[in-house]
């Protein structure tokens, strides 16, 4: 969309698995998390962003997949109350909360009896946003329901070809498929299993809640996740993964619910949590982007935006996300 935008002619070959990543995100923004509770990394930048361009992706698009709105996180002791009154107080967290409650506000439907934060954020409908992005492709007829056969791809100095299509560049946003990619190996990208549940609720919830797990909406049902492995990696879910979902569900929630669903996904992450971007070593025209990790709802936007400034001539990006950090990859070839 943003090289569309741009006014340039693209062409997607997308085979939508059924378990990538982005068909399986709930689609969480937030931008206070962690286990230390602080502001995600460049919030000031990329939050402004987000909202920007999913707001204009529902103009663009003509449908409604964004949904701006407070997260409740429950405090769990005096302490950390303390703490966020001091906290909330920042220059800099000021933007990112909406209110602090030091006693139980919403006690009817989640465990808060020292209160807790609303803090902005919200979610995005990937699937719809998604599905809504593959119709208009296919109305530009740029749209190509296949799997990408890399091995029929021509790279020339000056262009690519795969079948009829000429190109000046490709760009592949492959996810964790990357790892079995044979002619384009070596992309540090770490599979991370996540699994959810997606239950019915007895009750409907007057906000996201969110802490050790979260409920967002999903459809006619609210989805529950997420679990984090980087060592079990079956494709497939678990037992455990229920059992550890359930268990911090009863932990925040006291809402009666039933569990209708069960799903997993491996988000692309990389070692150093940042996204990979750039050329693929020694070739001009062959684009790496990758490694949203858990965060591709608020990743996206901002780095989408420099990748196509970047693609068109206007500049460098940030060091940090470009694929050159791994040094191993480029000394290899
Ligand atoms: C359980 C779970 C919950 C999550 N929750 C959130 C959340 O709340 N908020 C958030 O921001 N992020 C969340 N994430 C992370 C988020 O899903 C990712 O950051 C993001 O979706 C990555 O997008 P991507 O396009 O890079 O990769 P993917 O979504 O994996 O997309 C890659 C696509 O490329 C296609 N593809 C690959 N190879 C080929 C080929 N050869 N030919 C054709 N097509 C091909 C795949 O089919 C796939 O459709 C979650 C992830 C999981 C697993």
């Amino acid at each position: 969309m943003r090289l569309l935008a741009q006014g340039k002619r693209i062409v997607v070959f997308d085979d939508p698995q059924n378990n990538s990543s982005s068909a399986k995100a709930a689609g969480l923004f937030n931008p206070i998390t962690g286990k230390l509770l602080t502001r995600t990394w460049m919030a000031d930048k990329v939050f402004p962003e987000l909202m920007h361009f999913y707001r204009s992706m529902e103009d663009w698009l003509g449908s409604r997949f964004f949904y701006p709105q407070p997260i409740y996180r429950p405090f769990i002791s005096v302490e950390e109350q303390n703490e966020w009154m001091g906290l909330s107080v920042q220059v800099n967290m000021k933007n990112y909360i909406e209110q602090v409650f030091t006693t139980s506000t919403y006690g009817h439907q989640v465990h808060d009896p020292y209160g807790g934060i609303l803090v902005k954020g919200g979610y995005l409908d990937v699937n719809s946003f998604i599905d809504s992005i593959r119709n208009h492709l296919m109305s530009l007829q740029a749209y190509q329901l296949a799997v990408f056969e890399e091995s029929e791809l021509k790279i020339d100095e000056s262009y690519v070809q795969y079948h009829q299509y000429k190109a000046a560049k490709i760009i592949l946003c492959t996810g964790t498929s990357i790892l079995n990619s044979r002619s384009f190996g070596g992309v540090p990208i770490r599979p991370l299993k996540g699994e959810t549940i997606s239950i019915q609720l007895g009750e409907q919830p007057e906000l996201i809640f969110n802490r050790g797990v979260y409920v967002v909406p999903w459809g006619s049902l609210f989805k529950v996740g997420a679990t984090y492995e980087a060592r079990n990696l079956s494709d497939t879910i678990t037992q455990e993964g229920r059992q550890e979902l359930e268990q911090k569900l009863i932990e925040l929630m006291k809402i009666s619910y039933q569990v209708e669903e069960q799903d997993w996904g491996f988000r692309p992450t990389t070692p150093d949590r940042r996204p990979i971007m750039g050329y693929y070593p020694e070739l001009k025209n062959v684009v790496i982007f990758n490694g949203l990790g858990t965060k591709g709802v608020s990743l996206a936007p901002y780095f989408s935006a420099q990748l196509a400034n970047w693609l068109s001539g206007g500049g460098e990006f940030q060091p940090d996300v470009n694929i050159s950090r791994f040094k191993s990859l480029f000394s290899k070839s």
